[in-house]
């Protein structure tokens, strides 16, 4: 094998199935969600609806694929699933100028599940969501509402940095969300916030603007969701913060946890 970012994403493959206690692969692995979902393009993306029904993709099964029952279980589907992303080559701009593929991060039993847009920079470079200056920022809301970020899922709408952080094609989000939606089935948080229109969006498969779906609760299936500004939108106007405090603060009281200063 004489291509070298072959190697290095197939090495980056096995070695998180190695991680998750894989000893070895089937000779003919047929990927699931790779089977599922064959690369869109930018034609064909335009010419599907732009409001899709919710219940088309809402629901606790939307890929159909077994969930396992337990814990470990649905770790090692995880794992599974994140080497899948890792060879994953369905957007070829992405594919093409990545470093790293940046699955998302946290404990598998994690109440809340954080949903940004794509991964900057830092993320690309460290294969981590949210490390940069929005993730200093993210950070701190987190430790706002008493919680440690270790105790959160934190992932993208997208796995792969779009180049010069522009935001993603609708044709990425499409090639991606097969791997979003697993990725939400197995972890099956009690609630999800969308940070930023990219991610509401593209969960709530609605054109409606940020400005409108902040601050109250919408469904993705059976699980509440809240959609609240991005870190990077917050950092440009602050005076926003105000109203993305008031949106965590509602996802706390949802979870029974206590809400600071009340
Ligand atoms: N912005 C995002 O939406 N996601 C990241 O992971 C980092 C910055
Ligand atoms: Fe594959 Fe998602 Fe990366 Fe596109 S963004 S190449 S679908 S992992």
């Amino acid at each position: 094998m004489n291509n070298p970012d072959l190697r290095r994403q197939l090495k980056q493959g096995l070695d998180s199935l190695k991680a998750a206690g894989i000893e070895y692969l089937p000779r003919a692995q047929v990927l699931p969600a790779a089977r599922q979902a064959p690369p869109i393009s930018a034609a064909v993306a335009k010419s599907i609806p732009e409001a899709v029904p919710g219940s088309l993709f809402g629901g606790d099964v939307p890929t159909g694929l077994e969930i396992p029952t337990t814990p470990d279980g649905r770790r090692q589907a995880l794992a599974v699933l994140e080497a899948e992303v890792k060879n994953c080559s369905k957007c070829p701009e992405l594919y093409s100028t990545r470093t790293m593929t940046v699955f998302g991060v946290g404990p598998v039993d994690a109440e809340i599940a954080f949903i940004g847009e794509g991964p900057g920079g830092e993320e690309d470079r460290l294969g981590e969501p949210f490390v940069g200056p929005s993730g200093q920022l993210l950070d701190k809301m987190i430790l706002a509402m008493g919680l440690k970020r270790q105790a959160c899922y934190i992932m993208n709408v997208v796995k792969c940095r779009p180049p010069g952080n522009r935001q993603p094609e609708p044709s990425e989000c499409l090639n991606c969300r097969p791997y979003f939606d697993r990725q939400l089935e197995l972890l099956r948080p009690k609630v999800i916030v969308c940070l930023g229109g990219v991610a509401a969006q593209n969960l709530l498969q609605t054109k409606i603007g940020i400005m409108k779906l902040r601050g109250t609760w919408h469904e993705h299936g059976t699980i509440p969701v809240m959609p609240t500004y991005h870190p990077a939108a917050l950092l440009r106007n602050p005076a926003w913060k105000k109203d993305a405090w008031e949106d965590l603060k509602a996802v706390l009281e949802r979870l029974g946890l206590p809400v600071p200063g009340r």
